[in-house]
């Protein structure tokens, strides 16, 4: 079945760290969406780009977590584009999305992977997911973290989560130094039923 084309307007967009921004945009077309699917924008004539899905509002609206890549020829066409703007997607589309299982979960990623396994998150706690849960994410420094305040709600919304953060770059306390990889012992790896890289 193909998927259908339709219109996004930006509603709101908040600048993160440096480079990475959070943008919102409702859609008149009352998509719904799996937690970890994406959203492929035309930001230019014969450049299409595919962002994940971050969360959704209470309103509908998607919620994307973008990095903008200076000489890149999609993000910052879309980091840039002003409130109000239409831009034509594709989806709500993919298979990385969340089981429907209450397993233990592990959610590994660095950068702006963090969008799709935020939302598989949210989703978790949506659902009631009781079961260990763990939030293993890595950037480069501390300059270029985000989200702070809402990764510790969304850690609280389970009774038994594990939050491992990395810098890879610099040490700072409560940051590990190095990269999530280290993260995957034996022991850690045994905890689990389910991984989500991104
Ligand atoms: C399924 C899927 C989901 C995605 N979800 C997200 C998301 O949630 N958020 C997000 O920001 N991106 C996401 N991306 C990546 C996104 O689609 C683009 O590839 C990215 O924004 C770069 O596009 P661009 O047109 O700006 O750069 P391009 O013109 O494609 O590339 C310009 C230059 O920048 C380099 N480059 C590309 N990406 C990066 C980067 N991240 N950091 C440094 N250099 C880079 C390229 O190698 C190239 O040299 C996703 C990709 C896929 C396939």
């Amino acid at each position: 079945m193909a998927i259908a084309k339709s219109s996004f307007v930006l509603r709101s967009r908040r600048t993160l760290t440096n480079d990475v921004f959070e943008l919102v945009f409702d859609n008149a077309s009352n998509l719904s969406s799996k937690a970890g699917e994406y959203v492929i924008f035309d930001a230019a004539p014969g450049v299409k780009r595919a962002y994940s899905i971050a969360f959704r509002n209470e309103s509908g609206g998607f919620g994307f977590v973008i990095k903008r890549v200076p000489d890149g020829a999609g993000s910052p066409v879309i980091c840039d584009l002003p409130i109000g703007a239409e831009i034509s997607g594709m989806g709500p589309m993919g298979h990385f999305v969340l089981r429907e299982t209450d397993v233990a979960k592990c959610f590994i990623g660095t950068g702006t992977g963090f969008a799709p396994l935020y939302y598989q998150l949210l989703d978790s706690s949506n659902r009631g997911y009781r079961s260990k849960m763990a939030f293993v994410f890595g950037v480069r420094s501390d300059e270029d973290v985000f989200y702070e305040k809402e990764s510790a709600e969304l850690a609280a919304r389970f009774p038994d989560f594990v939050s491992r953060r990395y810098l890879s770059r610099v040490e700072k306390p409560g940051f590990e130094k190095g990269y999530v990889t280290d993260f995957l012992t034996p022991e850690n790896v045994s905890q689990y039923a389910e991984f989500y890289l991104c």
